[in-house]
């Protein structure tokens, strides 16, 4: 018998896009901060940050970039 719930337990069940806070890119990557707690790299403006976006759909990040263009 198959699962159907193979994609689930990335956050709250939800896949979700993540956004650099500063350029708004998707290249965000988990960063190891072993006391600031989880953050995040983008390799796009090169900032480590816990300050980043995230849209549950990619049209919601389209449309939010789009707007602040
Ligand atoms: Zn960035």
């Amino acid at each position: 018998m198959r699962t159907s719930i193979q994609y689930k337990g990335l956050t709250n069940g939800f896949v979700t896009y993540r956004a650099c806070g500063s350029c708004f890119s998707m290249e965000v990557y988990p960063y190891m901060g072993f006391e600031t707690g989880q953050q995040y790299e983008c390799k796009a403006c090169g900032m480590i940050s816990s300050l980043i976006v995230e849209f549950e759909t990619m049209e919601a990040l389209q449309a939010f970039r789009k707007a602040i263009e």
